[in-house]
């Protein structure tokens, strides 16, 4: 019989593995946008996800960001440390695009003079709505701790990440981080993939990312493999 997974979501399935304490993170070629409206698949994108995501967790990690991942298993699958997750979305912005572009009416490019965050309530119902931490602590969701800690975080990898993707010549113009709790401590869950993050090559501009297949520009496995070849070097 086949495995059931404990949880699937719209791009990865989460399986028990053999230790107590460990997950195994099955990332699928299904891509959604939309709050699901839009349903599509991204060939080999599970594959070039996982990797992709173990190159920045790795990377994180060096850097001293806690996370959750381990080490990959095979093409489509990662071994984690099992986490509850809390169910807060947070979003980092280094110029305007998609929801906040809309939101305040600036024009999608525009440089934000300063870093925002952002925090959603992870609810798919809901359409994850704009939420802040005073919601968050009336809602229990986490606690005012847990906060500052994910924010805190999440600062540390923009500017990590950023400095990094720049010298790959990629522009990291926003992006979604998840975290969980892991023996108490607040760790880095989910992903960090081109479904999770917008980058824009540095010199066209073009859109090397998840926006590529929201809005039907054509090239959507293409972009995510170049992306694996700017960081790793690997071609598929
Ligand atoms: N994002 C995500 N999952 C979500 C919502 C957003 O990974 O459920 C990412 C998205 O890829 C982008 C950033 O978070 O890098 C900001 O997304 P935005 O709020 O602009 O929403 P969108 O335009 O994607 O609806």
């Amino acid at each position: 019989m086949e495995k059931q997974p404990l949880y699937e979501g719209k791009a990865k399935q989460i399986f028990a593995a053999d230790n107590p304490g460990e997950y195994i993170v099955y990332f699928k070629d299904d891509a959604t946008a939309f709050n699901g409206l839009k349903k599509g698949t991204i060939a080999d994108k599970g594959v070039l996800n996982n990797k992709i995501s173990s190159f920045f967790f790795k990377l994180l990690g060096e850097k001293g960001i806690p996370h959750h991942f381990i080490r990959m298993i095979s093409d489509r699958e990662m071994l984690v440390k099992e986490l509850k997750i809390l169910q807060v979305e947070v979003v980092v912005r280094n110029i305007a695009a998609g929801s906040l572009a809309k939101r305040i009416g600036w024009e999608e490019g525009t440089k934000l003079p300063s870093t925002v965050l952002e925090l959603y309530y992870k609810n798919d119902e809901l359409g994850d709505p704009l939420i802040n931490e005073y919601h968050i602590e009336a809602m229990g969701l986490a606690t005012k701790e847990q906060v500052k800690t994910m924010s805190e975080y999440a600062l540390q990898i923009n500017s990590i990440l950023s400095t990094y993707l720049k010298d790959k010549k990629l522009e990291l113009i926003d992006f979604k981080l998840e975290f969980g709790v892991h023996n108490g401590e607040v760790i880095l869950g989910d992903e960090i993939s081109p479904d999770t993050c917008r980058f824009w090559d540095t010199e066209t501009g073009q859109k090397m990312d998840k926006d590529r297949f929201r809005r039907d520009l054509g090239n959507v496995e293409e972009a995510y493999q170049e992306v694996l070849q700017r960081l790793t070097g690997e071609v598929l």
